[in-house]
């Protein structure tokens, strides 16, 4: 997060969470979709905040399994791998 940083990664950023509540609309989905496909930071900060959910989630419902632990930790490993890799 670096002050040349465009309004719009701040903007997405905060809309993340709504995202990810359903909170907004299609076309704004749309819209951070599309930032997300040209922009990786904001796409690691989304997969982040998505697979951490999503851990939260299963944690609260149950406890988390090994196993499951360590897949969400390959997965996010590979997101990184894949993100550094993105041309
Ligand atoms: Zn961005």
């Amino acid at each position: 997060m670096g002050p040349e940083e465009p309004d719009d990664c701040q903007d997405t950023i905060e809309r993340l969470y709504h995202y990810l509540d359903g909170e907004l609309t299609d076309e704004r989905r749309a819209e951070i979709k599309q930032h997300l496909d040209d922009c990786s930071p904001c796409l690691q900060a989304f997969d982040f905040e998505a697979e951490l959910r999503h851990v939260i989630a299963m944690k609260c419902r149950d406890h988390v399994p090994e196993s499951l632990r360590r897949r969400v930790r390959a997965a996010l490993a590979e997101e990184e791998r894949n993100a550094g890799g993105h041309p």
